[in-house]
């Protein structure tokens, strides 16, 4: 029965999009490229429980960065050191994927690359203007995995 379930949750992944399993930016736990790294932001950090955090300018859609916990390793509070300052000095490449990436394909990405979170975008052609870019979301390998080990 659960061996039939995976087999299952791997076939799925040649048809399966990463639309489909993402976590929509609404729900993302993020912060404003301006953050201060103060007592109150890191405490916020931990507490949220994730270890990648993605960094927005202006408008949460515009993601520019990601904070990975142990950035903050060496950071002190106290210091009220600005999260650019970090940011900056990582520079954590951004993966990003279209929302119709098939989820095998997605995987493959997550075994060669070394980051684990990709950015799901889209092109917006709703309404008058130009098409744009549309970032819809955050997919983890664990949003994978989990297609894949989940029961029915
Ligand atoms: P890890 O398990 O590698 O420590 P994590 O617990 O921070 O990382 P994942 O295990 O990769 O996160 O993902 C768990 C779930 O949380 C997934 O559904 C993923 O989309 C979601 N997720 C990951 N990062 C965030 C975030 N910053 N805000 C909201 N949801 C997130
Ligand atoms: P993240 O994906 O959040 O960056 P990570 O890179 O520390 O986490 P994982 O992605 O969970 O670690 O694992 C990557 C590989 O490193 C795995 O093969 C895992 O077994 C190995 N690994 C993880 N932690 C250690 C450790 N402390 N010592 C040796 N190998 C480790």
């Amino acid at each position: 029965k659960e061996e039939l379930n995976i087999i299952q949750g791997a076939l799925e992944l040649r048809t399966k999009t990463v639309e489909d399993v993402l976590t929509p930016l609404n729900d993302c736990f993020m912060l404003a490229s301006d953050a201060i790294l103060d007592f109150y932001t890191m405490s916020d950090v931990m507490q949220s429980g994730y270890t990648r955090i993605p960094v927005f300018e202006n408008e949460r859609s515009n993601i520019v960065d990601i904070l990975f916990v142990k950035d903050l390793a060496f950071v002190d509070p106290d210091d009220c050191t600005p999260l650019k300052t970090i940011t900056q000095f990582y520079k954590h490449p951004l993966h990003c994927v279209f929302n119709d990436t098939k989820l095998d394909a997605v995987l493959e990405q997550f075994k060669k690359g070394k980051s684990h979170l990709a950015i799901v975008q889209r092109v917006n052609n709703e309404g008058e203007g130009d098409p744009f870019y549309e970032v819809m979301g955050i997919v983890t390998l664990e949003d994978v995995i989990e297609e894949i080990i989940k029961s029915e």
